[in-house]
């Protein structure tokens, strides 16, 4: 059986040559991350072309995600790390203004000081130092150490329950976002989204450079949370962006809203992803521990559309070990029921519910396939959001970049076929293309959906057929 659940590996200094990439490809990989808070754009260039000819090569279609930066705040540059102990008064300033105490920095963002309150928590350093912000003046906060470390240069900064008024993309974004559509990106993500017009923001961009890439919109803070609904049903896809939720939320909360996220897409129809320190410790060890198993496996019964490597694929050491780590969890763990948050999606279309007979007709046929004709791609993301109990989805479609976009669906594989002028040609042309790949037996059950054949299949059409 195909897997269902989509792989993600973020490529990186370990896997950017072609071997690395093919040998990804011939593990399982669906989609590769390129992360810009590290990319450079020739390197972007070259590791895109290498994705492309590598999945031609491979006859594997992969999808190409380009994850911006976003507006993240930053300590600034200094001569030496600062040497801090609980109880120090360590102050934060604008650039330009004079440092006022010994233990000072500078950041990124002229905002900082109108944005927090006393009383506000400061977090440097993916979390690790913590500071009790006592005072605020002019361009300046003075918070006090909760914690031992040393500060270095451009260590991220996350305020917890703060709602920065940071803008939703930033210049690099921008020139990000230009650099993702001259490489013909399928994905497009937005890092710490805070509300649904940010999403609008992103889309305008995108299209002023005739970009069509769906967007993926990482919730990553406690004001994309609060406004989740409203970010959901603007984005295309959702990614639990667990590095930097895992700081902006309490830690014991990160379950809780992971499983928030994943069946609010389940609600309202959205491809999720479950990101960040699936297999941490294979970055340096050939085999998993317990729990990392435990939680792709959770996120598997969550029933996700795909898990993520980041640093495992980007820096490790295990990077193949991984992605086939994740295949045989994803395998085992499609076998049981999981957790079915699609039972609750919302039905607003006629189209949609069409789409609903169809499934329902294909659970009821054991060992039934589904293949759906889709021009958009649109059929194919609402065939996925009703999770089929066991059909795989087969999407046949005459656009090679919505063929390639619907890697990300889960259970989903995508076909490029042009369709002929009569209906019953193409069926049998898309069943001819699924027995010789060995996808379908003879005396299968097959649902064929389709809202885009002509003649007498004008409008959208349930078959049901037999291999
Ligand atoms: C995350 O925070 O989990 C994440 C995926 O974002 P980034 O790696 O870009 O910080």
């Amino acid at each position: 059986m195909t897997r269902k659940t989509k792989i993600i590996a973020t490529l990186g200094p370990a896997t950017e040559t072609a071997d690395g990439i093919r040998m990804l490809i011939g593990a399982g990989v669906n989609v590769v991350r390129l992360n810009m808070s590290h990319a450079r754009h020739d390197w972007v260039r070259t590791v895109v072309d290498r994705v492309r000819a590598e999945s031609a090569s491979a006859g594997r279609r992969v999808a190409v995600l380009v994850d911006l930066q976003g507006p993240s705040i930053r300590t600034g540059d200094l001569p030496e790390k600062l040497s801090i102990v609980p109880g120090d008064e360590v102050e934060f300033r604008n650039a330009g203004l004079p440092a006022g105490l010994a233990l000072s920095t500078e950041t990124n963002y002229t905002g900082l000081a109108d944005d927090v309150s006393v009383g506000d928590t400061l977090l440097v350093d993916n979390g690790v130092l913590h500071f009790e912000i006592i005072r605020r003046e002019t361009g300046r906060l003075i918070g006090r150490a909760l914690t031992e470390g040393a500060m270095g240069s451009r260590r991220h900064i996350n305020l917890p329950g703060v709602r920065v008024n940071l803008p939703s993309l930033t210049d690099k974004d921008r020139a990000d976002i230009a650099l993702a559509a001259a490489v013909d990106a399928d994905y497009v993500a937005i890092s710490f989204v805070r509300d649904a017009a940010h999403i609008g923001d992103l889309r305008e961009e995108l299209a002023r450079h005739g970009s069509a890439a769906r967007i993926v919109a990482k919730i990553e803070d406690q004001e994309a949370v609060k406004h989740l609904r409203g970010i959901v049903e603007a984005a295309d896809a959702v990614m639990v962006a667990r590095g930097d939720l895992g700081i902006e939320v309490h830690v014991e909360e990160l379950p809780v809203v992971q499983r928030a996220i994943v069946s609010e897409c389940a609600r309202v129809g959205r491809k999720v992803i479950v990101a960040t320190h699936m297999l941490e410790s294979m970055i340096g060890n050939p085999v998993p521990t317990r729990a990392e198993v435990t939680d792709v496996a959770n996120a598997i019964y969550e029933q996700a559309d795909a898990v993520m490597l980041s640093g495992e694929t980007s820096v490790g050491e295990y990077p193949v070990k991984c992605v086939e780590m994740l295949d045989r969890i994803a395998r085992r763990m499609e076998r049981e029921p999981g957790a079915r948050f699609c039972d609750q999606i919302e039905l607003p279309t006629e189209k949609h519910r069409t789409v609903k007979a169809a499934v329902v007709l294909a659970d009821s046929l054991p060992g039934s396939k589904i293949v759906v004709f889709t021009a958009r791609g649109v059929l194919a993301d609402y065939l996925t959001h009703q999770r089929p109990v066991h059909s795989p989805i087969h999407a046949f479609c005459p656009d090679e970049r919505v063929c390639r976009a619907l890697s990300l669906n889960r259970a989903v594989t995508g076909h490029l076929m042009t369709f002929s002028e009569r209906p019953e040609e193409t069926i049998h042309q898309a069943v001819e293309i699924l027995r010789q790949r060995g996808d379908v037996s003879a005396g299968d059950a097959i649902v064929v959906l389709s809202d885009v054949l002509t003649g007498a299949f004008d409008t959208e059409a349930i078959l049901l057929r037999k291999a």
